[in-house]
């Protein structure tokens, strides 16, 4: 059997509109004690750091911090040791030397042990994503502070979905996916800041959109900047290591398929000259397209499933909305015998039943 109902299956969810549930958030103060804390999963240990995939951008590979700059430009002044980077308190943030916009980063921590402090003086630093909007890295491991200010909180607004936190000491993992604002040429914002996060494999931010830049003790507002930016660590006095850093450049993948118009009535032929092709098609070992008329458009269905079908010339209808389209061969009378079904990359013949 051939695999094409598979493939328009696939081609089929992809109109449903995928609305992905955000984490709301309701009228909390900022640093509120009394919201509720997410529930506490445990993660099993990893030893390994997980390697970049080819089209990474390696950011720290234990050996060296070429790829970051410290707060006045210069060397980051951190420490290399043994395939980790560590803070110097007091030294300052350091930032990243390129600039990101949309990015998938990876980045593993780890807390200072023993523990040492409590609250936000435990184990604090975190990913300043484009230097403005804070990750927080904490050691949220048996120890309280404020729900929106715990490890993988977008600091000041959204606690993370689950504390995955593993106990000081240990590896840690943040896989996040970060949509930059947009802001239009007056500087207005056009998209908040959007972002998932997943903790030790525990997803913990879920496409949550940010109120601003984070910050402490008050809502700061949006202000227009660059489409990329350099991201940051945060000196935070806390010697927490990190090691194994990447970043994958999303592009603007996002925007394009937002663009592409899927309603509108597509162009068609007078219904006199679809009609010629309303039949069905089928290959010698029984796949079969049904063409009919769906008001003045031709419609084929395989099995349960239909689409529209847009006219690009006389002889050839491509399918609304998915890469693919109908090429009919006439005989010398304008009978169709045969029809092309292009999709996927193959091209299957079927003959006109009689
Ligand atoms: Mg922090």
């Amino acid at each position: 059997m051939r695999p094409v109902p598979a493939l328009l299956a696939v081609c089929f969810v992809g109109f449903m509109s995928n609305s992905s549930v955000a984490q709301t958030s309701r009228a909390w103060k900022m640093h509120d004690m009394s919201r509720p804390h997410p529930p506490v999963v445990v993660v099993p240990d990893q030893d390994h750091p997980v390697p970049p995939p080819s089209d990474a951008v390696v950011l720290f590979d234990g050996r060296d911090l070429s790829h970051w700059r410290g707060k006045d430009g210069g060397p980051a002044p951190w420490t290399v040791r043994d395939g980790y980077l560590e803070t110097v308190p007091g030294s300052g943030n350091i930032s990243t030397r390129e600039s990101f916009g949309d990015v998938q980063l990876h980045i593993e921590w780890a807390a200072p042990v023993p523990a040492r402090g409590s609250g936000q003086a435990r184990g604090n630093s975190g990913v300043f994503l484009m230097g403005l909007y804070e990750i927080q890295i904490l050691d949220s491991y048996n120890s309280d502070t404020y729900a929106d200010g715990q490890a993988a909180a977008v600091y000041g607004q959204y606690p993370p979905l689950a504390n995955a936190s593993r106990p000081p000491g240990q590896w840690q993992a943040y896989d996040i996916v970060f949509r930059h604002p947009r802001f239009d040429t007056s500087g207005a914002l056009l998209r908040p800041a959007r972002v998932t996060v997943l903790h030790n494999g525990i997803l913990v931010q879920d496409n949550v959109k940010l109120t601003g830049p984070t910050s402490w003790l008050q809502n700061a507002p949006y202000k227009a900047h660059a489409d990329r930016l350099p991201f940051s660590l945060q000196d935070h006095s806390s010697l927490v290591r990190f090691r194994n850093i990447w970043a994958r450049d999303l592009g603007r993948q996002e925007e394009e398929a937002e663009l592409t118009p899927l309603s509108g009535k597509p162009p068609s032929l007078p219904r006199g000259e679809l009609d010629r092709y309303l039949g069905t098609y089928a290959t010698p070992d029984g796949f079969k397209i049904v063409v009919a008329r769906d008001g003045d458009q031709l419609r084929m269905s395989v099995s349960s499933d239909s689409v529209l079908l847009e006219t690009t010339s006389a002889f050839e209808f491509s399918l609304v909305g998915v890469d693919g389209k109908l090429e009919f061969a006439l005989d010398n009378k304008g009978v169709p015998e045969r029809c092309t079904f292009h999709i996927g990359g193959e091209q299957i013949v079927l003959s006109r039943g009689r």
